[in-house]
């Protein structure tokens, strides 16, 4: 049966299926139910990746860098000593929380905690590609959105980094900053704009094709 094709949109969650006219229901059915596998594994990917859908029960898998972390939940009795730390050893990210914390305050914290190590490793990330480039942006910010991992405001010459890239290997997260810093010289996508991304990163097309492979689940 070539001619019935699923189509699994993992950004609003549905599975769609087309099949020729007069096809039997059951055997519709039946087709998605054989690919069930394949289809969860598209729907979980997503949602592993994606820093704003994040799994906060204890054992979800929590994302940094490009890798998966376990979350661990602590129980403490103070407000004040809410915390998150990291073990890159075992691959653990625990968070100290109150026994009486919603979901919502947990992914406060998380979120975070996300934003404070994204700056650090922006900083000198940045430092590096502007002075590379020769430009720098006159304010740098970052925020959660959907539709781009990076902004460049020519006029404003300001630069937006969407925080989901905290997800990503640090590799794609130095392809969007030298991407962005490339706008200050060069507007648009053009000959120029490629040419001194290859002069400055070699790599960056295998870098945007590792960005596409993540970028399917995330926006
Ligand atoms: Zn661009």
């Amino acid at each position: 049966m070539k001619n019935v094709i699923l189509r699994i949109d993992t950004k609003d969650k549905v599975v769609r299926v087309s099949a020729p006219f007069g096809c039997h229901h059951d055997l519709i059915v039946e087709i998605v139910r054989k690919h069930k596998e394949k289809i969860k594994s598209r729907f979980s990917k997503r949602a592993v990746f994606d820093i704003s859908e994040p799994d906060l029960s204890e054992g979800g898998l929590i994302p940094f860098l490009g890798q998966l972390f376990r979350l661990h939940i602590e129980h403490i009795e103070y407000t004040t000593a809410r915390n998150v730390s990291i073990n890159h050893e075992d691959r653990t990210i625990t968070l100290f929380v109150c026994s009486n914390d919603s979901k919502r305050e947990l992914f406060h914290i998380l979120t975070q905690w996300y934003f404070k190590n994204f700056r650090n490793i922006l900083i000198p990330i940045i430092d590096k590609y502007a002075a590379k480039v020769g430009r720098k942006a006159n304010t740098y910010g970052i925020k959660i959105v959907n539709g781009y991992w990076g902004i460049c405001r020519n006029r404003a010459k300001s630069i937006i980094f969407n925080l989901k890239l905290i997800a990503m290997p640090s590799e794609v997260i130095e392809l969007i900053v030298l991407h962005e810093h490339v706008h200050l010289k060069h507007f648009n996508h053009g000959k120029d704009f490629k040419a001194e991304m290859t002069r400055l990163m070699p790599d960056w097309k295998h870098r945007e094709d590792e960005l596409k492979s993540y970028q399917r689940y995330f926006i």
